[in-house]
């Protein structure tokens, strides 16, 4: 089900650690903002701490709970955010592993009501699609994991009203690799506009890069 299944407890730690200095180092998480998650069997997670700068967190810091959000290890004390990462899982079997975080272009838009919808290069159609935008939800509430249900079935990432992006996967580098195809999108798309010239994907060229992708997942198998 999923990658991550065959890495040890203390693998797991350092790769939350490893990404959060990552996500942290692209100026995605800055101060305590943002969180990463994986999943550890059917009834745990691993979950990174509440008010913890991602630059300093270490493999102990991490915390466990199960998939109703309740602490089962670890001295710290989840983030706040965790709802938000119960819900993609509860969701998504397929994912094991989800992080939120506030990439600047990408939540401008989010900010500006706007989510990626445009297919405006091919990488757009090649990996996430559309990357819809939540609804206006208060953070640290169970209403942020309300306005993503809608569209947690149906895509990897999602931008928050307002507030940043999630974006989820079977291991966590996927996951990973997902956040930074967000910001990238919505770093074309805006350079694009302010170019003045924005030329959308036809609907006939988004056709072929779909057979194209369904080519490549199926080598890729
Ligand atoms: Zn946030």
């Amino acid at each position: 089900m999923v990658d991550d299944e065959c890495r040890t407890m203390g693998e797991l730690r350092r790769d939350l650690c490893r990404f959060s200095r990552l996500l942290h180092r692209l100026g995605f998480m800055p101060g305590t903002s943002g969180n990463l998650s994986v999943r550890l069997d059917r009834e745990r997670l691993l979950v990174t701490p509440t008010g913890m700068s991602k630059f300093q967190l270490r493999p102990d810091d991490m915390v466990i709970v199960d998939l109703e959000g309740r602490h089962l290890e670890g001295a710290r004390k989840v983030t706040s955010e965790v709802s938000m990462h119960l819900t993609v899982y509860h969701f998504r079997d397929d994912v094991g592993a989800v992080i939120h975080s506030h990439p600047p272009i990408a939540t401008a838009f989010a900010c500006a009501g706007r989510g990626l919808e445009q297919m405006l290069c091919q990488e757009a159609v090649m990996t996430l699609g559309v990357v819809p935008l939540a609804r206006y939800a208060t953070t640290g509430t169970g209403e942020v994991a309300a306005s993503l249900v809608p569209y947690i079935p149906g895509h990897d990432a999602i931008l928050l009203a307002n507030h940043g992006a999630v974006a989820y996967g079977g291991t966590l580098l996927q996951a990973f690799q997902r956040m930074e195809t967000v910001e990238h999108l919505a770093q074309i798309e805006l350079v694009a506009h302010q170019l003045g010239a924005a030329r959308t994907l036809k609907q006939e060229q988004i056709k072929e890069l779909h057979d194209a992708k369904a080519r490549y997942l199926m080598n890729a198998q």
